[in-house]
């Protein structure tokens, strides 16, 4: 789409925003349950397209996107205005006042996504900001359009209010000709040199710097301790690691295992990896990468590890006969400074490090440009919580992996070079209002004590006033008192 066109969809969003915004809570609350009801009539329909579209197991499409997607639609829904309805502050030590917060709308925000979950991301994205009272212009990955365009059909279908959602399709610059178009407030999903570039664009957009919110990719480190039950773990590991054929951005990238068990561990990731059923039929358990730049981004991966000493358990190569298909690959021995650990592979391979003891593992996991998300195992939930605090990432999931995207209420989002701010839980919503504060007289003078000439602009009492706020104890009173007396 050409930049001309960009902005007129900004132009016309803006005028629906303002529809939507009149609705009220209650009128978004209910028009955002249509569209979570009409989605789950359309669910065949919905996830078939994406599976046409990306080539990913129907279940995978049905559960881990359309399902997933309706869950945080209600979520917004019935959230939406306990957490952005203006709400009663402290005034601190000015008591004739009143202060409120308002929380108001960007107005049109740009939801940049990418192809890897299209539906879930689209959706996930539409629920804050919608329940939040924008309006949004969609810019769809290039290789997903058809998701993006039914996502807007959907929302005409079930809110009726034209151009509310629109869709900007077309690849890169199409979605910096967005960024620059007007809009109020960005939201970028996808890779760390993509939010570099929208940061960029959104600094010097004419409007700018226009506010962003950065979801970029992970490098998920698992770390299995010498308690955890194995058996769970190694089944874990695989789904987290070939789930969606390893394009996930809290996938699984690196196992942490204690050395105690490590051997035990392997040996059944290795088990549950063999079991793993690739193909393009609708019921395969992995379908294909996204591309053959994608298919040799994880050979090269993969070959310079193995350079450096790593050995391949399990798989390594492509499947003969279909093209961008990939066997699911388990590697051992890599060292901690290869391509594989220190950058997103974003394919079906799982690196496995052994480790002499827990904080070893927390120091390698920590030691990554990225901060997405973790995941730690352990019987001991106290410890595993100890863990997971001292791992510097947006969330962590104990004794489970991936499913974080997944749980409405909590706050989705990156540290380091993974992004900031955050989707997804009453966080999410505000992310997409802005506050606004109001402080008005609750008793009125014709003159206020701290103006030039009143009671404050004499030193004596505006010690007093400090020390009656922020004296100690019950000696609050005499002591500002007693520097009433004082002269100055
Ligand atoms: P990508 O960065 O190539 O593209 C993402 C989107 O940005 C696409 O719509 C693309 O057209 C657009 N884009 C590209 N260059 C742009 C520019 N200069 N200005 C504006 N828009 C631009 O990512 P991808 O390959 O589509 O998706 C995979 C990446 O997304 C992985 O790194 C993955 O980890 C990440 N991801 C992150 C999350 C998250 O929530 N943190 C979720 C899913 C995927």
């Amino acid at each position: 789409m050409k930049p001309d066109e960009v902005r007129v969809l900004v132009e016309r969003a803006r005028g629906a925003q303002q529809l939507w915004w009149a609705l009220g809570f209650r009128g978004r609350r209910r028009a955002l349950h249509s569209l979570r009801h009409c989605i789950v009539w359309k669910a065949d329909e919905i996830a078939d397209l994406i599976h046409r579209e990306t080539g990913k197991p129907l279940a995978d499409a049905m559960v881990g996107e359309v399902l997933v997607a309706c869950d945080h639609l209600g979520y917004a829904a019935r959230r939406a205005r306990a957490v952005v309805r203006p709400r009663k502050v402290s005034t601190g030590w000015l008591l004739t006042r009143r202060a409120l917060v308002e929380y108001e709308p960007y107005g049109v925000v740009a939801a940049i996504t990418p192809w890897n979950y299209p539906f879930l991301i689209n959706m996930s994205a539409l629920a804050s900001a919608l329940a939040a009272g924008n309006a949004v212009v969609l810019k769809p990955s290039e290789a997903t359009p058809l998701v993006g365009r039914k996502t807007t059909e959907l929302v005409l279908e079930a809110i009726g209010i034209e151009d509310l959602v629109a869709c900007a399709t077309g690849d890169g610059s199409t979605g910096e000709a967005l960024v620059r178009a007007g809009v109020d407030k960005v939201l970028v999903v996808g890779g760390r040199e993509t939010g570099r570039r929208v940061m960029a664009a959104a600094a010097e957009a004419p409007n700018g710097p226009v506010p962003v919110t950065l979801e970029l990719g992970g490098g998920d480190a698992m770390i299995v301790c010498a308690d955890a039950d194995i058996q769970s773990a190694a089944r874990a590991a695989v789904w987290g690691a070939f789930y969606n054929c390893g394009q996930s951005c809290q996938g699984v990238e690196r196992v942490y295992v204690e050395e105690g068990v490590s051997r035990a561990f392997i040996e059944a990731v290795v088990a549950h990896a063999r079991r793993v059923r690739t193909g393009d039929e609708p019921e395969s358990m992995m379908g294909p990468l996204v591309s053959d730049v994608q298919v040799e981004k994880v050979e090269a991966h993969l070959r310079e590890a193995r350079e450096r000493g790593a050995r391949i358990l399990l798989g390594g190569r492509r499947i003969a006969g279909l093209p961008r298909f990939f066997e699911p690959t388990v590697v051992v021995d890599v060292p901690q400074d290869t391509a594989l650990i220190r950058e997103e592979t974003f394919g079906p391979v799982l690196p496995i490090l052994k480790v002499r003891n827990v904080d070893e593992a927390i120091g390698l996991a920590n030691d990554s440009e990225l901060g997405l998300s973790a995941s730690v195992w352990s019987q001991d939930q106290a410890k595993a919580r100890r863990i997971a605090s001292a791992l510097r990432v947006g969330s962590v999931m104990i004794n489970d992996v991936l499913i974080n995207y997944a749980v409405p209420g909590v706050p989705f989002g990156g540290r380091k070079g993974s992004g900031f701010g955050v989707v997804h839980g009453d966080d999410g919503i505000r992310e997409f209002a802005r506050p606004h504060g109001i402080i008005e007289p609750r008793v009125r003078f014709a003159a206020e004590p701290y103006w030039f000439g009143g009671l404050f602009a004499q030193t004596r009492w505006a010690r007093a006033a400090l020390r009656l706020r922020h004296g100690r104890g019950v000696r609050r009173v005499s002591d500002a008192w007693r520097s009433l007396r004082r002269r100055n």
